[in-house]
């Protein structure tokens, strides 16, 4: 387990590895800190919003889940938000044998189990994906490429691997998030931290 990165260090660590930030007003101190612990952290998880234009809705969130609802907020065109920081209602609860696969940061992650003993919210960071998570509404190039080097910036900060990369779907059985192959994004964090942060790989060809 790892100390939380100060808001600081974290907005360093994301702007070199090259997101784009911007910040929503009070996102330092915007936090579920008064209901529970957050820390020390084991991981970053992934997420979609299953819906549209869901900045205000992560900032705030509902009657029954106030926000904020993730630390990062990434919109369909690529733009990435700070919403939060500290303990945020993201993860909710997790199984142990998800949560011990990346605690071990192992290449396997298991089948969630159906208890879920663990305080997802305590031990992970998480970024909101904005998609409608049906399977058909497709993650821009440009999105997906943020949304990796976002993971890649908090592994890179803690020294961590890729395999402390879930989706939410790895954490417990009661989610499908995110639609896209979790094997696939961490393949992409780790060809990150093969590099220094500033890497910008070409992906067509150089001819
Ligand atoms: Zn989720």
């Amino acid at each position: 387990m790892a100390t939380p990165l100060t808001a600081a260090r974290l907005l360093a660590a994301l702007k070199a590895e090259g997101v784009a930030l911007r910040e929503h007003a009070g996102w330092r101190t915007h936090n579920r800190n008064d209901k529970g612990p957050w820390g020390g952290v084991n991981g970053v998880v992934i997420h979609h919003t299953a819906g549209a234009s869901s900045l205000d809705l992560v900032w705030s969130g509902t009657a029954s889940l106030p926000g904020p609802l993730c630390h990062t907020h990434l919109a369909k065109n690529g733009t990435a938000t700070m919403v939060g920081h500290g303990r945020a209602n993201h993860a909710g609860t997790f199984a142990r044998n998800a949560h011990q696969a990346v605690v071990a940061e192992s290449p396997v992650h298991p089948r969630p189990d159906a208890a879920e003993p663990v305080d997802g919210n305590r031990h992970y960071y998480g970024i909101e994906i904005e998609n409608r998570g049906d399977g058909r509404d497709p993650y821009p190039a440009a999105q997906y490429d943020q949304a990796v080097r976002w993971a890649a910036a908090i592994c890179r900060a803690h020294g961590w691997t890729h395999h402390s990369v879930i989706g939410h779907k790895e954490g417990t059985r009661r989610k499908i998030d995110p639609s896209f192959d979790m094997n696939t994004f961490r393949t992409g964090v780790a060809a990150r931290l093969r590099h220094p942060p500033e890497w910008n790989p070409r992906h067509e060809s150089s001819g």
